[in-house]
């Protein structure tokens, strides 16, 4: 099946709700323009300077996610440019995405990365560590960072019934999130292997990789 069929076959399934991530890392530009070509405006990486060197070599209505873990100290390669920031999962990092955003005078959009998956290899924070940064007052004080929702990864693994538990317990925490914050409208959960549950289960962004481009 060609990248274009691929996609075609994926966005047949996604409600109007739900926007699709292509997540292109580690595939050729070659790759990025076939989709390109079929209309995708969004794709994910999630390494800084690969995501840079394409977004050098492709035009420049492509919107560009970081969907990997991001260091502080490479926030700055991307603060000009990047769209969408899936995987912030410190304070501070998101601290430093708002001193980097408000040097390129813009606001940058990020979804705090919530520890869901029962294997302790993932990346993000626990629910007493997102609330306390929804309520601190250096928080409030960012001006140059938008929280649109949060990010999630389940754990990788064939039991449904655990991947759908841990896609409950992450929407659980998106409502919360909402009655602290307004304009979130971003719950970024489902891969490959798990969108269609991660759909029935609230998500409204799904980041899919393999589907689309094969396997890396
Ligand atoms: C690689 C990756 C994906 C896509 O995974 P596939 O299984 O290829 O769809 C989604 N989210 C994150 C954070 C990733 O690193």
């Amino acid at each position: 099946m060609s990248i274009a069929n691929n996609l075609e076959n994926i966005k047949a399934t996604l409600p109007d709700t739900v926007t699709l991530v292509a997540v292109s890392k580690t595939k050729p530009i070659a790759d990025l323009k076939e989709a390109y070509e079929v209309g995708q405006r969004i794709f994910g990486e999630n390494k800084i300077q690969e995501m840079t060197q394409k977004w050098e070599e492709l035009p420049k209505d492509i919107q560009w996610h970081m969907i990997g873990h991001v260091q502080t100290n490479k926030v700055k390669y991307m603060a000009s440019y990047v769209n969408l920031i899936h995987g912030v999962d410190s304070f501070k990092l998101l601290k430093e995405i708002n001193k980097q955003a408000k040097k390129n005078n813009r606001i940058i959009d990020c979804l705090l990365q919530i520890h869901i998956a029962e294997e302790d290899t993932k990346f993000g924070l626990d629910k007493e560590e997102l609330l306390s940064i929804l309520e601190s007052d250096t928080f409030k004080a960012l001006e140059n960072i938008k929280i649109k929702g949060l990010m999630g990864m389940a754990t990788f693994t064939d039991n449904e019934q655990q991947v759908r538990r841990e896609f409950k317990s992450l929407k659980s925490l998106y409502d919360v999130a909402t009655t602290k914050l307004s304009g979130l409208d971003t719950l970024s959960m489902g891969m490959s292997g798990d969108y269609l549950s991660a759909i029935e289960e609230g998500s409204t962004m799904v980041r899919i990789g393999s589907s689309i481009f094969g396997s890396r």
